[in-house]
């Protein structure tokens, strides 16, 4: 199975992605991920990546589609992967498009998370990030045992930079003019499904799998 998450900032597609991955052995491919990795090795691209990433503002398109590419050069990525936070773009959802056919592959489904800006804003400013093993907590709704500290390795929980408010407003503001496009190019494909994405986390990981199970039951994408 090959599938995009898609979603404003803050609607669950990480912590969904971190467990759906994990349960069927594909990679989650996080391209927030992946320019955090680089910003931390303070690689060139890494440097760049961050200065942007601070503003709110999206990485240019040939950045990602080079970090794509490599990624799914792989071995691991041969045997599906689920998108997390890609493509953002409507020229990142063509060049994907265009990529996995010169592999034979397609994406079987896209899921978007829907969550309101209010829930959104309130997730994103409460939330802190292990920097150790990337688990997510909320300082409200999902506390860690000891404050600071990741229940799952006893690393440091930190706030992302952009996740202060101002930067988070500005994320939602790129969202919907850069990314939301995509909704209507998935739908016109005939590949989106829709996921009330406020609720829990179990209930919303069960919506999650029938939808893909739906999919994966007829074979997947026609190729
Ligand atoms: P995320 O972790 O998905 O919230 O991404 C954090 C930041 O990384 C975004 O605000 C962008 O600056 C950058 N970024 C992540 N994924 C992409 C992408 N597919 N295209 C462009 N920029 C991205």
């Amino acid at each position: 199975m090959r599938i995009a998450f898609l979603g404003p900032p803050g609607a669950g597609k990480g912590t969904q992605a971190r467990e759906l991955a994990r349960e069927w052995g594909v990679p989650q491919i996080a391209t927030g991920d992946i320019l955090r990795s680089a910003a931390a090795a303070g690689t060139p691209l890494g440097r760049e990546a961050a200065r942007i990433m601070a503003t709110g503002a999206l990485v240019p398109d040939d950045v990602i589609m080079g970090l794509i590419g490599d990624r799914l050069r792989q071995p691991d990525a041969a045997r599906g992967s689920i998108f997390d936070g890609f493509p953002r773009t409507i020229g990142q959802a063509e060049a994907l498009e265009k990529l996995l056919k010169e592999r034979g592959e397609a994406l079987d489904v896209v899921l978007f998370f829907a969550v309101s800006e209010a829930e959104l804003l309130r997730r994103l400013t409460g939330r802190r990030v292990c920097r150790t093993c990337g688990e997510t907590f909320h300082v409200a709704s999902q506390p860690p045992q000891r404050a600071g500290v990741c229940d799952t390795c006893g690393g440091e929980l930190h706030q992302r930079e952009d996740d202060s408010e101002a930067t988070v407003r500005r994320r939602l503001e790129v969202y919907s003019r850069q990314t939301e496009p995509l909704l209507a190019l998935y739908e016109s494909r005939g590949l989106l499904r829709r996921v009330h994405g406020e609720g829990a986390i179990d209930g919303i990981r069960a919506e999650l799998k029938r939808a893909t199970e739906a999919v994966a039951g007829r074979g997947g994408a026609a190729r």
